[in-house]
């Protein structure tokens, strides 16, 4: 499925709801771009480089593996949320996070409008990673997800019930890699 193209969505929210304090002329004063496929623990950043001097550089990063399957409403609400947080920076130049300026632009513009909803958090669900290794124990055959091999680890539930709840080698977990259906 082709990406939405993120910078008419940027001007057009720019002029309805920072009254066009996000571009100079034309020009953003904030890159907009998709992730590639690494950003999956948030849906969207926004961040800004400086040196001591002089501002270098700001940009607001939408995740692709995260808001791409999802109706366009979230990918304008994370989009949203993340020029409140270039419009602190840039416009107000106060440091911030989802303090005072944060709700109030943020309840304007939900009240201004109801095509979507601006949260504090992103509210999409973030794909859990898979294990890379089932460890199973034997003796009960209960299969648990493991990230990564832990050396010497026994079935908790079967040391609890037959050794008083002392590791036993009787119960050492043996590790089988995930199958990756893909
Ligand atoms: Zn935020
Ligand atoms: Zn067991």
């Amino acid at each position: 499925m082709p990406l939405i193209p993120l910078l008419p969505i940027f001007h057009q929210f720019n002029r309805e709801f920072f009254d066009k304090s996000l571009t100079f002329g034309s020009h953003p004063k904030v890159a907009v771009r998709w992730s590639d496929g690494r950003l999956k623990k948030t849906a969207g950043l926004y961040r800004s480089y400086r040196s001591l001097t002089k501002f270098l550089k700001a940009e607001i990063v939408l995740s692709r593996p995260l808001l791409e399957s999802l109706p366009s409403t979230a990918i304008e609400s994370t989009l949203c949320h993340e020029m409140i947080h270039a419009w602190i920076d840039l416009v107000l130049n106060v440091k911030e996070g989802h303090g005072a300026n944060f709700q109030q632009r943020m309840h304007e513009i939900n009240s201004a409008q109801n095509r979507f909803q601006v949260t504090v958090h992103h509210q999409f669900p973030v794909p859990v990673a898979l294990p890379k290794w089932w460890a199973v124990c034997l003796s009960c055959g209960v299969r648990l997800p493991y990230r990564r091999l832990v050396n010497g680890a026994a079935c908790r539930q079967c040391c609890e019930k037959f050794s008083d709840g002392q590791w036993d080698s009787r119960f050492l977990l043996k590790y089988e890699p995930v199958l990756k259906d893909i």
